[in-house]
């Protein structure tokens, strides 16, 4: 975690680092803020063929954001084995929609941290602006689930669509051309596979857009070099990114000398 607080990163630039799954840590405008991290084993407990495919990249304890938001109330996104030893429970903001917002109060995060956010509602802390957006649940034990855009005061932007079926109403309801989209690719329980993924992509014009929920679980895992070849049929093929585990991936600077051709 040190080292990513360390990442040397100019005023207007965002980095976000992948954790696996749909989670990341995201720094810009000189605030850090992390979505859905499931740092833990938890959900091989009730189904051993989500075991984890690769080791903890953060250890939950070292984690540390300004903002924690969680997307719904599934174990690979909400993760009381990640949440119980985060130790910045009393100073961090955790924004997530009602389910889920009461699950964090039940396993030890203070009520008087936790933002309720809903689709269409938005919620400002210092530099960062968060606003819920329409998803459509994976599960009736999950009805509220809710995508969220992140805007940095410096203009940098991202939207994590959560687990979610791609309806033509989520299509609708989503931020058009935000600069990253990070959207699940695996097909499964209610997810988009890889086509429609890209299709999701096309509709919605990002700058970058990269996938997620394919890596981490045999049960669950899809291949995004599929992503990838359909996001050039889409003719999005230089704007898809397959993100590296805990690598920066670097956005909104001005370019490098060596990309002016
Ligand atoms: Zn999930």
């Amino acid at each position: 975690m040190q080292q990513i607080h360390d990442y040397p990163l100019p005023a207007a630039e965002a980095a976000l680092w992948w954790l696996g799954q749909a989670g990341y840590v995201v720094r810009s405008a000189d605030m850090t803020v992390v979505i859905d991290p499931y740092l833990s084993d938890s959900a091989a407990k009730g189904t051993p063929e989500l075991a984890r495919l690769y080791p903890v990249p953060i250890n939950p304890a070292e984690l540390r954001a300004d903002v924690y938001i969680v997307t719904h109330d599934h174990l690979d996104h909400l993760d009381p084995e990640t949440i119980r030893p985060y130790q910045y429970k009393g100073d961090t903001w955790f924004v997530a929609p009602r389910q889920a917002a009461g699950k964090l109060i039940d396993i030890g995060v203070p009520e008087n941290r936790v933002v309720v956010l809903h689709a269409g509602e938005s919620w400002k802390h210092g530099a960062v602006e968060i606003t819920g957006v329409f998803a459509l649940p994976s599960g009736v034990d999950v009805l509220d689930t809710t995508g969220y855009t992140i805007t940095f005061a410096n203009g940098r932007q991202l939207y994590h669509t959560s687990d979610t079926e791609m309806h033509p109403l989520v299509t609708a309801a989503a931020p058009k051309t935000p600069e990253v989209l990070l959207v699940p690719i695996n097909g499964k329980w209610g997810n988009p596979g890889p086509e429609q993924a890209a299709r999701f992509a096309q509709a919605l014009q990002p700058k970058y857009v990269l996938p997620n929920h394919y890596d981490l679980m045999a049960l669950n895992a899809e291949n995004p070099d599929t992503f990838e070849w359909f996001c050039r049929q889409y003719e999005l093929g230089d704007r898809c990114v397959i993100p590296e585990r805990m690598k920066p991936f670097k956005w909104g600077g001005k370019p490098e000398l060596n990309d002016i051709k």
